[in-house]
């Protein structure tokens, strides 16, 4: 199945071999660890579940590549072994990284606390940074790390200014595209070098398995995959054959979240219970003209202010039926956080505060309920 077709069809047959293995119209699950191997010239090279080869990881590979439009895919066992593996396969020792300072936890403490014992340096810019980026040039400066869209407050950085930076530069650009998902924005088109996906939110949609992915050229792939083989974060065949279950419905998913989330944002911003909302598709969000040019769809995710404490902020979470109180997205559930106790539980109040993130912000993964219902389901928890 060829890129010519259209995302939705590419999303289910993309990567999968015609006719079916075995004859199976679901490509069948190789748990095996290893394939016969007898050396002979023409056989290929030997497969093995660490190498991301066997059948279920080649069709993954395949079909990530087609849904963000690059050469070459590689599933990781985790959106943070897809990070990892990427930027110390692509920036030597020695090397230095810019990256944007308001990223997803997990990665801004690889860089801050890993990287630098690892060898490379990174310097952390803010979006007002991004119209001089130059000063924080050195001479070993191999690369630029941003996010498509910013956790928790939706902030959508000028991408086409950190592209054009990247290239006058000659920096690797690299993206985690995990908030918007391949529906809504594909930034190899804008000029992106490497697009980095959690699989466990979007693609995968099932909050059942932990995954990433990382999308680009072949010749970058191949060196992020030959470092993958030997850090060891290949991803379990099991979890290969879940998540392009997971990927088949993703367009109608996200399309769907799209629609609710903007319809929840609309009624969270009338209701006096709530201060101020952040979504992308709302006119009042900052970056809402740069949203439109970007994105093909705003997004499942949104981060209001609750109008009370975070210990009222709690009691309303609590009094709401339908989402979980839990962290992680992207899943057919809705879920909701505070992100001051998880994603940001690390800050200082000071750079909380910096941020914009307070205690009674309430981070929103609108899921696949009905929208109707969702919307009811806030409504009555706001009430008391
Ligand atoms: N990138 C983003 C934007 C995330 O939200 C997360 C996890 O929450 C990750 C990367 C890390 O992904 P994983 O938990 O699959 O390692």
């Amino acid at each position: 199945m060829t890129e010519e077709k259209s995302f939705r069809t590419n999303a289910i047959h993309s990567g999968e071999p015609r006719p079916p293995l075995c004859g199976s119209v679901v490509p069948p699950l190789f748990q095996g660890a290893t394939y016969e191997f007898f050396g002979e010239p023409n056989e290929g090279p030997v497969r093995y579940a660490r190498l991301s080869n066997t059948p279920n990881h080649v069709i993954l590979n395949t079909k990530l590549a087609t849904l963000e439009g690059g050469e070459a895919g590689l599933v990781t066992a985790s959106g943070m072994a897809a990070i990892s593996t990427s930027l110390l396969a692509l920036i030597p020792p020695g090397g230095h990284l810019l990256a944007q300072e308001n990223l997803y936890g997990g990665t801004f403490q690889f860089l801050n606390e890993d990287f630098p014992k690892l060898g490379r340096r990174v310097t952390f810019f803010g979006e007002n940074d991004l119209a001089d980026l130059g000063r924080f040039m050195e001479k070993d400066t191999r690369a630029i790390y941003v996010e498509s869209v910013s956790n928790p407050l939706m902030k959508i950085l000028d991408l086409n200014a950190v592209v054009s930076f990247a290239r006058k530069n000659k920096l690797f650009s690299f993206v985690d595209n995990t908030f918007p998902s391949p529906v809504n924005f594909n930034p190899l088109a804008l000029g992106f070098d490497i697009v980095l996906h959690s699989a466990t939110k979007y693609l995968n949609g099932h909050t059942d398995v932990i995954a990433g992915a990382v999308i680009g050229r072949k010749e970058h792939v191949q060196l992020i995959g030959r470092l993958l083989k030997h850090l060891g974060g290949a991803l379990d065949p099991f979890a290969a054959y879940l998540l392009n279950r997971g990927i088949k419905t993703l367009a109608v998913r996200v399309a769907y979240q799209n629609e609710s989330a903007l319809k929840l944002a609309q009624n969270l911003e009338k209701h006096p219970k709530i201060r101020a909302v952040a979504y992308p598709g709302l006119p009042s969000h900052p970056q809402h003209a740069r949203a439109k040019e970007l994105f093909r769809g705003f997004g499942g995710m949104l981060a209001f202010e609750y109008e009370g404490t975070g210990a009222e902020a709690d009691r309303f979470l609590k009094r709401l039926k339908l989402p979980f109180v839990a962290p992680s997205l992207g899943g057919v559930e809705t879920l909701v956080t505070r992100p001051v106790l998880t994603s940001h539980s690390w800050f200082s109040p000071e750079e909380l505060k910096r941020q914009g993130v307070g205690e009674s912000l309430v981070r929103v993964s609108v899921g696949i309920e009905d929208t109707q219902d969702l919307i009811e389901d806030f409504n009555s928890a706001l009430k008391n």
